[in-house]
């Protein structure tokens, strides 16, 4: 076994790549909500707590976004346009692991879709060139839009350079000046980044008054970024990077290309797996899935995988709250830890959200989806064993899939069962080396499950009308 693990020894052909032809680009995005078992509760104005109209989301999203926000059809076909800009990165890889599998040991069939193969490095690209299309088409002079550590960011700045927007983004300050490589890369495609909190907005200000060294926040860009295109007399409009209907919905197409590559690959996955933070990664590639066992056309078991530091769906509430900090965006029915819940700083930046799309939530709370949480530092570990088979250095985000992945496969060896495993691989790691020299050095430590600080957040959760509900 170990000379085979290094690839020495002989072992049988195992076909390893599933490539589909660019005209297999899907043609529509796949629209959960004509499948959901139960209905999501309305999204609620900030202030009155009444379901928000159409007039809300105006000054915000242009209108075909509004649409797509709406939407209700099974399918929303995607305009040619943007299946051209696709065709730069997709269809993306679909592997067998067989060389994880080998390392492991295991019975078990692990495949993984390799979403880090866009230009950007992350599934983000997905929506983000989305939105530049219909603000474009609109007449929208210039988007803006909020980053942590800059995936999105970089995204949307690509997205947005392709169809000559410009852009402005409020990125997390302590990011801002620890991880320049993704403002650069974002500044290389036109953009203008803000270091979050700025003097320039009101929201800003308002905290660097208060504490002028303060770090910054996810939330508080949000804060930063809905004032400048409300003080924009309707010339600039929002990029929402993850949890609205319309960026899961588009990014719909990862899972349905992931079905028809397990067709080529002749098998149909007994676990399908990806991380969640917002909820569009799970929900991109998950969804296609989900929606065959809802009709009982298959049984597979579907885990969202979170942050145990940051613990959405396994130890939140399913309830009304707040989607940003200052409590200026929606109320939604989701599961959160409560608005004002600051996570710890953990590597996996793209996961420290407090709350969860609504769909994804609705599909936990009803028992379709299982969430699991893991620990930074099994997921290092994960992301090492990984990259050390099979090549690829995975983000931070994606290596939480990983470890439920390769848990998975180990049961599958102790159990003796030949399970098909698929995960979604949702980015590279390539700007996250610092976090592996980090994990390398030892420098890395778990959080503790914060119960006290979840409970005094969750105080503050919003209490809307009974009607609502
Ligand atoms: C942002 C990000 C995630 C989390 O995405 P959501 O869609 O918000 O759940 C996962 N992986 C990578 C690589 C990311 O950049």
């Amino acid at each position: 076994m170990a000379a085979r693990a290094q690839g020495t020894g002989r072992s049988e052909h195992v076909r390893t790549q599933f490539p589909l032809d660019e005209s297999q680009i899907p043609r529509a995005w796949y629209n959960i909500k004509a499948d959901l078992p139960v209905a999501t509760p309305p999204v609620l104005h900030p202030q009155t707590l009444q379901p928000i109209t159409d007039e809300f989301l105006e000054p915000l999203f242009p209108p075909g976004l509004i649409a797509h926000e709406n939407a209700i059809d099974r399918y929303v076909e995607i305009p040619e346009p943007i299946r051209d800009v696709y065709r730069l990165w997709r269809p993306t890889p679909m592997l067998r692991a067989v060389r994880l599998e080998r390392r492991l040991d295991t019975p078990a069939h692990i495949y993984y879709k390799y979403e880090g193969a866009s230009p950007a490095g992350s599934h983000k690209l997905n929506a983000a060139v989305v939105q530049a299309f219909f603000n474009k088409q609109a007449g929208t002079q210039a988007l803006v839009t909020g980053t942590g550590a800059g995936q999105w960011g970089t995204a949307m700045a690509m997205a947005c350079s392709f169809f000559d927007l410009p852009l402005e983004v409020f990125m997390v300050k302590v990011s801002h000046a620890q991880k320049p490589y993704r403002r650069i890369a974002m500044e290389h495609f036109g953009a203008q980044v803000h270091a979050s909190p700025t003097p320039s907005t009101r929201a800003g200000r308002a905290v660097l008054e208060r504490s002028p060294g303060h770090p910054g926040s996810l939330g508080l860009t949000l804060s930063e970024t809905l004032e400048t295109v409300h003080a924009s007399g309707g010339r600039k409009k929002y990029a929402a990077g993850s949890g609205l209907a319309h960026v899961l919905m588009h990014q719909t197409i990862i899972g349905q290309e992931a079905l028809l590559q397990m067709e080529l690959a002749g098998e149909y996955p007994d676990l399908v797996i990806a991380c969640a933070g917002g909820g569009s990664n799970f929900g991109g590639f998950a969804f296609p899935f989900v929606q065959r066992n809802l009709t009982g056309a298959a049984n597979a078991k579907i885990i969202a995988v979170e942050p145990a530091a940051c613990p959405t769906m396994t130890r939140g509430t399913y309830a009304f709250d707040w989607a940003d900090v200052a409590g200026d965006a929606p109320v939604v029915k989701m599961y959160t830890l409560g608005h004002t819940f600051v996570p710890a700083e953990i590597h996996a930046g793209g996961l420290r959200y407090h709350g969860m799309a609504a769909s994804v939530s609705a599909l936990v709370a009803h028992g379709d989806v299982e969430a699991r949480a893991v620990n930074q530092l099994d997921t290092f570990s994960a992301a090492v064993q990984f990259s050390q088979a099979e090549g690829i250095i995975p983000a931070p985000e994606s290596a939480h899939a990983i470890r439920v992945a390769i848990d998975e496969a180990l049961r599958c060896k102790e159990l003796g069962q030949k399970k098909v495993i698929a995960f979604n691989l949702s980015g590279h790691g390539h700007f996250d080396m610092a976090a592996y020299q980090a994990y390398q050095r030892g420098e890395l430590h778990d959080q503790a499950y914060p119960a006290e600080r979840v409970r005094d957040a969750l105080a503050s959760l919003p209490q809307p009308p009974l009607d609502a509900s």
